[in-house]
């Protein structure tokens, strides 16, 4: 085990796959032969050339794997236990990181995204980065647990509660989560947005009361309270700068509306109508505290996310992963290096 195989992004839509040595451990990293690793909303974008990155980068944030070697100094991993990897490195020391806010790093690196990622035979981690798979639990089920921890650090963030009426933005993979979670928390409505029909019956199956399009939305224009009511809480996943405008119409007074969409660009938002109904509008990102939180829920089987995945690839098949990933009717196409 010297060598191993890496997918490697040269430039937007150019994938290779290159063989290189296997990364040397040290004392305090663990080396992870990588089973199943989903390709994220984040990854297409970065293929796309939508998000920037230093190039050439290995994505890949959402994975998992067997421990196959332990560095001297750590403790609590063996060789032969299954992980999966929480894609988020920091430097311990910042004032964030002292406030145990390690998301918020000055130093912050996420696996996939600014330092390589999931999309190799063999990763090395920093051995706090790596979760227990609870029993019972397939690795490739595992690889999910990043979009429940992003959704789950929305919810709690925007406070969901018994008896809320939650609007969700996006029925992807953090959307679906999303859904999933207000439901936990107690919201008595959740009612999801999306353009692609089959994720909306999707979100039916996982618990959504309604579900409509954008063009839906849109062609309510302003009967659009009359006929939703005002919501509570609004969770934008979608990272459309529609959607943020229906969030602010909808939202009633005292809501909350949290942002977990990426746009890319200025989006605009009605100043003087977040005064005049007190919102609260809020970011959120990543995931500090919650990634065992969320791996624990889905092996309880109380958040699923078995119908997230939409096709299964070897890494040899990079490329044609990608271009799966790239139809808006896929949630989760897992690769297998
Ligand atoms: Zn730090």
């Amino acid at each position: 085990m010297t060598r191993m195989r890496i997918a490697v992004l040269q430039e937007p839509f150019s994938i290779v796959l290159r063989e290189v040595e296997v990364p040397k451990l040290d004392s305090r990293s663990v080396l992870v032969r990588v089973a199943s690793c989903a390709l994220s909303g984040t990854d297409v974008r970065i293929y796309k050339g939508v998000v920037k990155t230093r190039l050439p980068i290995v994505l890949g944030q959402e994975f998992s794997g067997v421990v196959v070697e332990v560095g001297d100094e750590v403790e609590g991993v063996s060789r032969g236990e299954k992980v999966v990897v929480e894609p988020v490195l920091y430097c311990g020391k910042c004032v964030y990181c002292r406030r145990g806010l390690y998301t918020l790093c000055e130093q912050v690196k996420v696996l996939g995204v600014n330092s390589d990622g999931g999309l190799a035979e063999y990763v090395k981690v920093p051995a706090y980065a790596v979760h227990r798979v609870p029993a019972g639990l397939s690795l490739e089920e595992a690889c999910l647990t990043v979009p429940v921890a992003v959704a789950l650090h929305a919810v709690r963030r925007a406070g969901v509660g018994i008896g809320d009426n939650v609007l969700v933005f996006g029925a992807g993979a953090i959307g679906l989560s999303a859904l999933q979670l207000a439901r936990l928390s107690g919201a008595d409505r959740v009612v999801v947005v999306e353009p692609v029909e089959s994720k909306r019956r999707l979100a039916e199956r996982l618990g959504a009361h309604e579900t409509l399009s954008p063009r839906d939305m849109e062609a309510l224009g302003d009967g659009a309270e009359r006929r939703l009511g005002r919501f509570d809480v609004v969770i934008e996943t979608s990272g459309s700068v529609d959607a943020l405008r229906h969030a602010l119409m909808l939202v009633g007074k005292r809501g909350r509306i949290v942002v977990v969409g990426a746009y890319g660009r200025e989006a605009r938002l009605l100043v003087d109508l977040v005064v005049r109904r007190e919102v609260t509008v809020t970011g959120s990102w990543l995931y500090p505290h919650v990634f065992r939180k969320a791996l624990d829920a889905i092996a309880r089987g109380i958040v699923s996310v078995k119908e997230y995945i939409s096709g299964r690839y070897p890494l040899a098949r990079i490329e044609e992963a990608f271009r799966e990933a790239l139809k808006p009717e896929n949630i989760r196409i897992i690769v297998q290096p």
